[in-house]
């Protein structure tokens, strides 16, 4: 297993309805990567779908992904919090369950990394943290 250092949460900064498929679609074809964005992938009604197994860098944040571990939700768009309620607790139920597989690793936004010049995940993180007692 690689080292995990950092669980990281993004937006797809676009309409929270984005079917998964244009957005892999986005990925293969505007992007060229060959891997997937996210480990998981949450939409408006809850639920969520693992893009990748947790075994294999995905390209969230550069420079970190050989250590990280991406969950993101569907919305998100002109850096505002569009998260649903069903959203939130899908949310908080991963970051639990990889929080309790990788305890060392740090929870953050994309944006807290440095030199990122985005507002992903459209919502502070830390702060949201304390709210799940994390
Ligand atoms: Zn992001």
């Amino acid at each position: 297993m690689r080292e995990i250092k950092y669980i990281v949460i993004h937006c797809t900064g676009a309409i929270g309805n984005q079917l998964t498929d244009s957005i892999k679609k986005y990925w293969r074809d505007v992007k060229g990567w060959k891997s997937v964005g996210y480990h998981y992938l949450i939409s408006i009604d809850g639920g969520y779908e693992q893009l990748s197994p947790i075994e294999s860098p995905t390209n969230g944040v550069k420079g970190y992904n050989a250590t990280s571990i991406h969950i993101c939700y569907k919305g998100g768009s002109g850096g505002l919090d569009s998260r649903t309620e069903q959203q939130k607790e899908t949310l908080e139920m991963l970051v639990k369950q990889m929080k309790a597989k990788f305890p060392k690793a740090e929870i953050k936004g994309h944006r807290d990394f440095p030199d990122v010049q985005k507002s992903c995940p459209s919502f502070d993180v830390s702060d949201w943290l304390k709210t799940i007692k994390l």
